[in-house]
């Protein structure tokens, strides 16, 4: 993901976006993306995986940014959270198990 981090950074400095990327505005562009890849799956289980991959795409675009503009490494965060949740789901108590953790 470096790679892509460091292209999604450039794209949008070329451009002079970053002035529009409060996290206010990028959080709400997360959600708003999140919706349109939901949307995909809107009328039917078939769905059109390049549909799905632009949004997803997109999704991960705005968290990078999000990730960039509050100073913090994404990989860190997404693996600090990891470790939360294997706390919260033990695989004793969670293998093959959909219930929310607190149900557990
Ligand atoms: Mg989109």
């Amino acid at each position: 993901m470096e790679n892509a981090e460091r292209e999604i950074l450039e794209f949008n400095k070329e451009r002079d976006w970053d002035q529009f990327h409060s996290p206010e505005n990028l959080a709400k562009s997360i959600a708003i993306e999140a919706g349109e890849l939901l949307e995909c799956f809107q009328w039917s289980c078939d769905f059109d995986k390049e549909a799905v991959c632009e949004e997803l795409a997109d999704v991960v675009n705005y968290c990078i940014l999000m990730a960039d503009r509050l100073d913090v490494d994404l990989e860190d965060i997404v693996l600090k959270k990891l470790e939360k949740n294997r706390q919260k789901y033990p695989v004793e108590k969670s293998k093959g198990n959909s219930k929310k953790y607190n149900e557990l």
